[in-house]
Formats: structure tokens, sequence, C-alpha cells
């Protein structure tokens, strides 16, 4: 299965073409996501990386292994990259129009804040359990 969605920043400069596997909504909990987004990160999962139009995204590296970029003007969260996977994830909240979204998984949810829960059933991760299924075998 593969998905062809269109989504903008809030601004409207950047425009986004993505390549999705599925309809699934993964949840990151980590701290690192909490202190970017202000909250949980609710992001697709793109099967190649994003055509992006309109002004080169500002990219911050936030890890070793990791990118996350933003729009400079309007500073909407743009993507998530695992650098040597070349592997991007898209805050959902980006995408236009009204989807059948399946939220299926949470990680990190050992770093997930007590004073908050999200009610759907899914699949959850550690941290942990995370970087296992990244880690070279
Ligand atoms: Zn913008
Ligand atoms: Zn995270």
């Amino acid at each position: 299965m593969s998905l062809n969605k269109q989504g903008t920043c809030l601004c409207k400069a950047t425009r986004l073409n993505l390549t999705l596997a599925s309809t699934d909504i993964t949840a990151c909990h980590c701290n690192m996501c909490r202190k970017w987004t202000g909250g949980p990160l609710l992001t697709v999962h793109c099967t190649t990386p994003p055509m992006i139009e309109g002004p080169a995204p500002s990219v911050y590296d936030s890890s070793p292994w990791a990118q996350r970029g933003f729009c400079g003007q309007c500073g909407t969260h743009l993507f998530y990259r695992l650098k040597e996977q070349d592997l991007y994830v898209v805050p959902a909240g980006l995408l236009d129009g009204e989807e059948s979204w399946t939220f299926t998984e949470q990680i990190f949810i050992d770093e997930k804040p007590a004073w908050y829960c999200f009610k759907n059933e899914t699949r959850n991760l550690t941290g942990q359990e995370v970087f296992d299924q990244f880690a070279p075998s």
C-alpha cells in the first residue's frame, strides 16, 4: 500500500508531498519531542524522503543520529529524520483534508509524564525497545 498526501506549514510557504506506507499514526512521548513541540509528537511514516517545495527548511541536529526540520518563517515542525536510514516521519497535523488515520503506536512510553494519557488502544514501546528496532543486528 502506498498513499500520497499533501501538507503545508502554518504560513503555507512550505508545501510537502508525502508518500506514506499506511494510515498509521505514532505518538512519541520522549523528552525531546515534548520539548520540541510542547507535547507528544503525532506523526505519519514516509516511505521515501518528502518532496518539499518552498524555502529550504531550517534543520536542527537534535542527536548524532537524527535531525528535525522546521519552517524558518513560521516555525512549523516539518519532519524528524533518521540520518543513516534517511527515514522521515512528518507531524500528522500538517496534512490537509479529512483522513481516516489509525492511531496504532506510542513510543518512548516510559518517558510519558503521568499527567496525561491517550485512551486509544495502541502498541506501546519503551525508548529501549525503539532503539533495539533500529540498532544494527
Ligand atoms: Zn511556514
Ligand atoms: Zn520523540
